[in-house]
């Protein structure tokens, strides 16, 4: 058998690393994937779940490190993906219960979590054509509101998501979490409020922005003559006014009682389904 040698034991190549130790400098790497930074040097992160990792491999996503509990050993479905982890030139490995809580930062973890190479779609080749819809976040900093909405916007049959500015990273776990696997299905675009105006200009799509101050009724827009980016503001300041000036459209969700405003991701969930409205029957996509 093929072996290579490294200062943590013998690895058996294309075969399974079994690992015990928290100190194991591989799980160490898998660990640093928390930090921003390891994740952007190293392009990864980390999702948890047996589904999710098969529902990401199905959908062409590159996957590093396939990481199971010796629980899940032998279990046909684990040992399906573990071949075609090897088969994509990743590492296998099978850890304790003990690694895998720590690798995943849970008193209960999955059984199976795995580490993928990030991807972003460019601005440049978004074409917003037909009755497509692009979500447009300005600043989102929260990480359950960034999942949650990456979620929805999957559900309502959303293009995708373009990050504009400074906004929470889509890979930490938290968000990963939050999107219930369908991180994997929504492009992702991350951009500058200068480059994300630019592009405004000639993408061809209404620009739907909200906003407290909007004048419109979310409810009597034209969604359906052109393509829609829906904007949606920060979760403090709201939408900036080179943003607000920009749009074709500024909508306001009416409310009622105490609240100021509604939360960042359930305002984009009452919008995009409205956006949609026509597009979508219980029977799924027209
Ligand atoms: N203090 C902020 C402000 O003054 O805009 C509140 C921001 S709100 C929590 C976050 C974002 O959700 C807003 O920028 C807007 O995009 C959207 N939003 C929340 N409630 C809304 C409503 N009733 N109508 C339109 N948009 C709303």
């Amino acid at each position: 058998m093929n072996e290579e040698y490294r200062n943590d034991g013998p690895r058996r190549v294309g075969q399974v690393k079994e690992i015990t130790s928290l100190a194991n400098p591989i799980i160490k790497d898998i660990k640093a994937l928390s930090l921003k930074k390891t994740r952007d040097e190293t392009k990864s992160f980390m999702a948890e779940g047996l589904k999710l990792v098969i529902d990401a491999l199905d959908l062409g996503w590159t996957i590093r490190t396939l990481i199971y509990s010796k629980g899940a050993k032998g279990k046909p479905l684990v040992e399906k993906v573990a071949a075609r982890t090897v088969a994509a030139g990743g590492l296998v490995l099978e850890v304790s219960e003990k690694v895998m809580a720590s690798v995943t930062r849970r008193e209960n973890p999955q059984m199976v979590a795995g580490v993928f190479e990030q991807r972003w779609k460019s601005l440049k080749v978004v074409r917003p054509s037909g009755s497509e819809t692009w979500v447009a976040l300005d600043r989102v900093r929260d990480p359950g509101n960034l999942g949650t909405i990456i979620r929805t916007a999957d559900a309502a049959g959303a293009s995708g998501v373009i990050l504009v500015g400074d906004c929470t990273d889509p890979f930490s776990l938290e968000t990963v979490r939050a999107t219930m696997g369908s991180l994997f299905a929504v492009p992702l675009v991350k951009t500058t409020p200068a480059d994300f105006l630019r592009w405004k200009k000639e993408c061809g799509a209404r620009l739907v922005a909200t906003h407290l101050a909007g004048a419109v009724d979310y409810r009597t827009i034209d969604y359906r003559s052109k393509p829609v980016v829906l904007m949606m503001g920060n979760e403090q300041s709201g939408l900036p006014d080179d943003m607000a000036g920009a749009a074709d459209a500024l909508a306001r969700i009416p409310q009622v009682g105490r609240a100021d405003s509604l939360n960042l991701a359930v305002a984009t969930g009452v919008m995009l389904f409205e956006v949609r409205r026509h597009l979508l029957t219980l029977d799924g996509p027209k």
